[in-house]
């Protein structure tokens, strides 16, 4: 699957090449997070200058690097969005990613329209909350 990342504010394209490449803010402190394009892949890499300032448990925000606007999602605060394209379907079908943005919570969320995927071991935690709402679709 080639799943290509875009910010939901100016629609940049994220992940150039595998990486979505996302900035990384808590507190004071910002750096670049590395993320997995495979929705479910925890592996980060990140600036390790901002990374030990992160602890288990703590609330990270999430930036576009090219417009610097907030990924923090409107209806669910401690969650991420971004919007993904499957780029080998021939509509092009554009679907929501929300992940967790609390460090070490292993929680991913993609609706793809008409229906929901669930990654991580914490995701079951917010199931309930996470149904499907009519209007997320841009
Ligand atoms: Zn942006």
């Amino acid at each position: 699957m080639s799943l290509a990342y875009h910010c939901p504010k100016c629609d940049a394209l994220l992940n150039p090449n595998v990486r979505v490449v996302l900035v990384a803010r808590f507190g004071p402190k910002q750096g670049i997070v590395l993320m997995s394009s495979q929705p479910g892949n925890y592996q980060v890499i990140c600036d390790m200058g901002f990374c030990h300032e992160v602890a288990k448990g703590d609330i990270i925000e999430f930036k576009c690097p090219v417009c610097h606007g907030s990924l923090t999602s409107e209806t669910h605060k401690t969650f991420a969005e971004l919007k993904i394209v499957n780029t080998e379907k021939e509509d092009n079908n554009t679907c929501l990613l929300r992940f967790s943005r609390v460090s070490e919570e292993h929680a991913t969320f993609l609706y793809d329209g008409d229906s929901v995927r669930e990654f991580g071991e914490a995701a079951n935690l917010f199931s309930d909350t996470m149904t499907i709402e009519g209007d997320w679709g841009w």
